[in-house]
């Protein structure tokens, strides 16, 4: 039964819609269990009613059609129990229910699996047996094992507007509603407009779906890249030599077949007539012939199904290449990929960049640190956004709280208008507390720092009226290269950023890659990488590459002296240690050169629960403390901080994290240490007021968030 489950979900997978995708599903299940009728119930959250999806055995007319109450009959009771229900004789059960429209008596033996995602009902898949049957354990340990997998598919399409759109349910009054998918908030700010999709070159799983401008032209491109793909394998074939095995050359005939006319060649021409455009259209079919192939049980013939991915690479090549590749992007762009990139967000005019949506990624990818450099609106780790299906649709980004808003209806988007309306006017109005000091009505002051990964960040910086920069990640300048920059090119960098801000102090922070920042040229294969070798533990491994870098900032700081250090990731106090030797003996060097440098405060970042209930230990060895409470939230709580499923237990506010804050605070006041915090809870008005009453003495956080932060 496990290669029939991997095989059904390698179909699923592969099917060009949800519709079909569910069909298989029914299909293959029936088969598997050999029963004579399989149905998939799904509810409809709106109406409360569970809607029959897809079914074998029962009529196909009544798919969409029949709809029962929650509570009604055996699936109602599946729903309830949320377990499976098994029943040889359904009729005789007291919660049996006949629906007039099922017709469904003519089967005797029951079993429904509840489908469940996030703790949320989504559906009930169903087989049924006329004669009087038990389905045994390992019949319900498939269906319950296939229903798991199938929840996350399942509860995509209800959230991307895909269910309501099959139902076509139009009751009276009813009125169009918005599609939401929740992400990561990564940039804060809304922005309206539409969807450009972004997806890598040479990769035909991440085409996406296109109407097709001229379908003529489409026509043309196709019959050029097929024509130009079969002259290929015509030469490599020629060039094979004579003493291969026939069998082996046969297989390049193979390969022609596959791209002639009357075979694939057809189906993509058909798909194309149909109004979507070539690249979107290869897509398809080679898709679906993948997994065709990938289903049959015979190893050799599994094997072809790489072949065809080849090929099909090949003619999206050749397509590609083609193509005109002056992309538009519409006055109003919004970016959407599975991995937008930070070269595919710089690629677009600035003025015409609203917003940011990636299936993937977190509040830390470069692409999301670039934009919150521009200020651009960001959602990440939309997890399940089918992006290829998006290119055009209008949306709304609410990088406030996480959300993408698919086809907004005309209300939504006056909410959203009124909303950015009234951004903009508080922006303006802020701008007059950029010159007054952070200080509340009776007098108590704080300091408000910038959170900056990258020198560009500097005009803004200074338009918002930061005292300095209380976090400079300096990871992210490493992250933008393909080697580890040299001394020179890391101190050119770092005094740009000291000359910038002079005199206000800089706090740069040293290297802190490893966990879900790699460098790509450092790679760290790891199972555990957030309780690996990430942050000091690193750069204390590697003394070549701390040493250069601190080097590198000393010197920066060189008849300036406004820069300060903090470590990250740090455990144990011992760690301290190691790393005041390293920075004592690289300050030793350069002065030794002559350059003529104080040695820099220097600071420890909490982000660990040991550092926390170490605070005071540490405290004594440096001049600040920072607390990194991104990374202190993650750790406490034992919450990756990128994984949507568990996006709802991250909770800065969580009792336990302010406990351990307060903690922090009065262990740096107890040895008369200042101390800060730069993790985002620093940007968020409804935090910072409470942060402020336990003491913290700063607050750095990104810089649109900082004239908001100066107001409250
Ligand atoms: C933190 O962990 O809170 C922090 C500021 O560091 P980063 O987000 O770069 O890990
Ligand atoms: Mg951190």
């Amino acid at each position: 039964m496990l290669t029939n489950l991997r095989q059904i979900v390698q179909e699923v997978n592969a099917a060009q819609d949800f519709k079909q995708a569910m069909q298989i599903l029914v299909s293959r299940v029936r088969e598997t269990i050999e029963t004579q009728a399989c149905s998939l119930f799904l509810i409809d959250q709106k109406r409360k009613q569970f809607v029959l999806m897809s079914t074998v055995g029962l009529s196909d007319k009544l798919v969409g059609k029949v709809r029962l109450g929650l509570d009604q009959g055996l699936i109602g009771l599946v729903g309830e129990r949320a377990e499976p229900v098994n029943i040889r004789d359904a009729p005789s059960h007291p919660k049996y229910y006949l629906s007039p429209k099922l017709g469904d008596d003519k089967f005797k033996s029951f079993l429904g699996v509840p489908i469940i995602h996030q703790r949320q009902l989504v559906g009930v898949l169903v087989v049924q047996e006329g004669e009087e049957r038990g389905f045994d354990e390992s019949e319900e340990a498939f269906m319950v094992t296939v229903s798991a997998q199938m929840a996350g598919i399942i509860a995509h399409a209800a959230a991307t507007g895909i269910l309501e759109k099959l139902w076509a349910y139009k009751a009276r009054g009813a009125r169009k509603e918005s599609h939401t998918v929740k992400g990561i908030p990564a940039v804060p700010g809304v922005g309206i407009g539409n969807a450009v999709v972004v997806y890598p070159l040479a990769d035909l799983a991440a085409v996406p779906d296109k109407e097709a401008k001229d379908v003529q032209v489409e026509l043309e491109l196709f019959n050029q890249a097929l024509l130009a793909s079969r002259q290929d394998i015509e030469e490599l074939s020629a060039r094979l030599p004579e003493s291969l095995p026939t069998a082996e050359k046969a297989l390049f005939e193979v390969y022609l077949q596959i791209l002639d006319d009357n075979s694939i060649g057809k189906e993509v021409r058909a798909l194309i007539e149909d109004g979507q455009w070539a690249q979107g259209a290869l897509r398809r079919v080679i898709n679906k012939h993948i997994a065709a192939f990938e289903a049959m049980e015979d190893s050799y013939l599994r094997e072809r199904a790489d072949d065809l991915r080849d090929l099909g690479r090949r003619v999206l090549s050749h397509l590609q290449s083609s193509k005109q590749s002056v992309s538009e992007y519409p006055e109003q762009t919004i970016l959407v990929g599975d991995e937008v990139t930070a070269s595919a967000l710089a690629a677009v005019p600035s003025d015409s960049l609203v917003g940011v949506v990636s299936a993937s990624g977190s509040k830390n990818s470069h692409v999301a640190i670039l934009a919150r450099a521009l200020g651009v609106p960001a959602v990440m780790g939309t997890k399940g956004l089918s992006v290829t299906e998006l290119d055009g649709v209008q949306l709304i980004v609410d990088g406030y709280y996480g959300q993408v808003y698919l086809e907004p209806t005309q209300r939504l988007r006056k909410q959203y208008i009124a909303l950015a309306k009234e951004e903009q006017q508080l922006d303006a109005d802020l701008e007059q507390l950029r010159d007054l000091p952070a200080q509340t009505p009776d007098n108590y002051q704080v300091s408000l720092f910038i959170n900056t990964g990258l020198n560009e960040d500097a005009g803004l910086s200074s338009s918002v009226g930061a005292e300095g920069i209380g976090l400079f990640r300096t990871e992210v300048p490493f992250m933008l290269r393909d080697s580890f920059p040299t001394e020179e090119e890391q101190r050119v960098l770092y005094r740009q950023l000291l000359s910038a801000f002079h005199p206000r102090p800089v706090i740069m922070r040293t290297l802190d890659v490893g966990g879900d920042k790699p460098l790509p040229y450092f790679p760290i294969e790891e199972a555990n990488p957030f309780l690996g070798w990430r942050g000091l533990r690193i750069t204390l491994d590697h003394p070549e590459v701390f040493l250069v870098q601190l080097r590198a900032m000393l010197k920066a700081n060189h008849e300036l002296g406004n820069l300060r250090i903090l470590f990250p990731m740090v455990t144990n106090p011992s760690e301290v240690d190691d790393a005041l030797r390293l920075l004592a003996r690289a300050h030793k060097e350069i002065v030794d050169e002559g350059f003529d440098v104080p040695m820099p405060l220097v600071g420890v970042m909490l982000e660990v629960p040991s550092a926390v209930y170490m605070a005071g230990s540490i405290a004594k060895r440096v001049d600040y403390l920072s607390v990194g409470s991104n990374d202190l939230t993650q750790y406490l709580l034992a919450v990756d901080r990128n994984n949507s499923h568990v996006s709802n237990i991250y909770d800065g506010l969580n009792p336990a994290v302010l406990m351990s804050l307060m903690q922090a605070v009065q262990s740096a006041h107890n040895e008369a240490k200042q101390i800060s915090i730069c993790g985002e809870m620093a940007g968020d008005p409804a935090s910072v007021i409470l942060l402020m009453a336990m003491g913290f003495n700063a607050f750095s956080m990104n810089a649109t968030s900082l004239p908001r932060i100066k107001w409250v």
